[in-house]
C-alpha cells in the first residue's frame, strides 16, 4: 500500500489528468492537483495515456510455456492440442509447473496485465496442477489478481472427474469451469452444465465454461446454459467462453439465440488468436475464422472480454502474453475498425473483463485501486495499433514494471528526427 502522484498523463477520453493515489487507493483525478508533500513519489508521464491494468479473463498457466513438450502438435487443431496435452499431463512436476507459470506471471506484469483468469485442469489422475497454481496464486497475490477455474479438460463424464472438481473447489479454487461440447453427446454436455450450474449456485460462484469451441454449426450447448442461468438465477455470474460454433451457426438460430443470452446476462470471452488458429482446420476455401460474433454481442450489450488464452503450448507456438495484441487481432478479425469500435476492443481487455471477473475497485476513478499502466501512446486506438512499452505498471500505488520509451532516431542528410510513431511526431500535436 503505497501513495504515489502521477503528473500529466491523459485519460481515454483525451483528457490530461493528473493521478493521486494514497495508501494504495486512487484519491484524486484530476486536470491540476496541486500542493503534494516532498516526501510523496511522483512520476511525470509526460503526456502519455494512463489505463486500468489489462486483463486476461481466459488463460491456462498450467499448459503455458511447455510448447513441444513432449512433441509439436502436427495438425493445429484443437483435438490434438488435447490429445498432446493429455500425453505430457502424467509427466508433468511440481516445480515445472510452478516455474513456467512463475515465467508467464512476470511477463504478464511487465505488459501490464494484473488480472487473470487461468483455468487449470482437474481430469487427470491427480491435482498436481491446482495444488502449484494455488502456490502460485498465493505468491503473486500482492502484485496479480489470479482467479482459478476447475476445469475438467477431458469432459466431466468423459473423464470421470466430479469428485475432483469438487476437491478443487474445497482447495480454494475459485469458479466452476466446464466443456460440454467435448462430453461424448450433447445431451451429455447439457447435464454436465446442470450439475456444474448447481454446484456454482450451492458454493455461491462464479461459471466460466468452454462452451461450444468448435466450427459445427449445431454446436449449441450455450442455449443450456443461458436456460440454466436463467433457472438457477445465476445472472451475471456466468460466463461462456470461446462459443466459436456460433460463427457458423444459421443467422435465423442466432437471432433466436442472442436475446436468450440478454435474458441471462450472459458474459462472453472470446480467444481472437487461439480461435483463429484452431478453426477452419478442415476447411478448404473459403475458411471460416471461428471468432464468435462479437460485434453484434456488444452491439446487443453484452459483455464481451477478449482472452489470450494459450501462450507456448500445446495449441500455440506463440504469444508473450500482452492483451494488446489480443485485441488488435480481435478488431481485424471482427472488422471492427470503426472508431467506437475500437474504443469497444480495448474494454474488452479492461472494463469488461473486470465486471464479468467480479473484480472490486477497477477502474480509474476516487475510490478505485491505484492499479493503473502508463502506456507509450496518446489514445486506447494508439496503444491498439502500435503495442506500445509499459512506460510504468502500478500495483497498489507501487511502481511494480518499467520499461524504456522506444524511439529511433532518423538521419535524413543535414537533420535528424526522432521516431515515436505516436502522435507525438506529428508538428501539430497538442495543438489541435
Ligand atoms: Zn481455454
Amino acid at each position: 500500500m503505497s501513495d504515489l502522484f502521477i503528473k500529466n498523463t491523459v485519460l481515454e477520453n483525451g483528457q490530461n489528468a493528473d493521478i493521486l493515489i494514497i495508501n494504495g487507493k486512487i484519491a484524486e483525478v484530476s486536470s491540476s492537483i496541486e500542493g503534494i508533500s516532498d516526501d510523496t513519489p511522483k512520476i511525470d508521464a509526460d503526456g502519455w495515456l494512463a489505463s486500468p491494468p489489462f486483463i486476461d479473463s481466459h488463460f491456462h498457466l498450467d499448459a503455458t510455456l511447455s510448447y513441444g513438450m513432449p512433441r509439436i502438435n502436427q495438425s493445429g487443431t484443437l483435438l490434438e492440442g488435447i490429445s498432446l496435452w493429455g500425453e505430457l499431463k502424467p509427466t508433468l512436476k511440481m516445480d515445472e509447473l510452478i516455474e513456467r507459470a512463475d515465467n508467464l506471471c512476470r511477463w504478464s506484469i511487465a505488459k501490464g496485465t494484473l488480472a487473470i483468469r487461468s483455468h487449470v485442469d482437474v481430469s487427470g489422475k491427480d491435482l498436481l496442477g491446482v495444488e502449484a497454481m494455488l502456490q502460485v496464486r498465493e505468491k503473486f497475490k500482492d502484485f496479480l489478481d489470479i482467479q482459478l477455474v476447475a476445469f475438467p479438460q477431458d469432459g466431466l463424464f468423459r473423464s470421470g472427474c466430479l469428485d475432483n472438481l469438487n476437491k478443487a473447489l474445497d482447495m480454494g479454487v475459485d469458479v466452476v469451469g466446464g466443456i460440454p461440447h467435448f462430453e461424448r453427446t450433447a445431451a451429455q454436455g447439457n447435464e454436465s452444465i446442470k450439475i456444474l450450474c448447481e454446484i456454482a449456485e450451492k458454493r455461491g460462484l462464479l461459471v466460466d465454461m468452454h462452451c461450444d469451441e468448435s466450427d459445427d454449426p449445431f454446436s449449441r450447448q450455450i442455449e443450456h446454459l443461458t436456460l440454466e442461468t436463467a433457472r438457477l438465477g445465476l445472472f451475471e455470474r456466468v460466463a461462456g467462453s470461446h462459443l466459436t460454433s456460433m460463427h457458423s451457426m444459421d443467422n435465423y438460430y442466432f437471432s433466436k439465440l442472442l436475446p436468450m443470452m440478454q435474458e441471462a446476462k450472459m458474459g462472453i470471452i472470446a480467444n481472437p488468436l487461439i480461435n483463429i488458429t484452431l478453426q477452419g482446420r478442415h476447411d478448404t476455401y473459403p475458411k471460416r475464422r471461428g471468432m464468435t460474433r462479437v460485434k453484434e454481442q456488444i452491439n446487443a450489450g453484452l459483455r464481451v472480454a477478449f482472452g489470450h488464452d494459450c501462450v507456448m503450448d500445446p495449441w500455440y507456438p506463440l504469444g508473450s502474453h500482452d492483451m494488446l495484441e489480443v485485441a488488435s487481432m480481435a478488431l481485424h478479425v471482427a472488422h471492427m475498425t470503426g472508431q467506437n469500435e475500437m474504443k469497444e476492443c480495448f474494454h474488452a481487455i479492461t472494463q469488461y473483463p473486470a465486471q464479468i471477473m467480479h473484480l472490486e475497485n477497477y477502474g480509474l476513478k476516487k475510490g478505485c485501486n491505484g492499479d493503473l499502466v502508463i502506456l507509450q501512446a496518446t489514445t486506447p486506438v494508439e496503444a491498439l495499433r502500435l503495442k506500445p512499452a509499459r512506460l510504468f505498471v502500478i500495483k497498489k500505488g507501487q511502481i511494480i514494471s518499467t520499461e524504456m520509451p522506444k524511439s529511433s532516431k532518423i538521419t535524413i542528410g543535414e537533420e535528424t528526427y526522432n521516431v515515436s510513431f505516436t502522435q507525438k511526431d506529428f508538428s501539430w500535436y497538442g495543438t489541435r
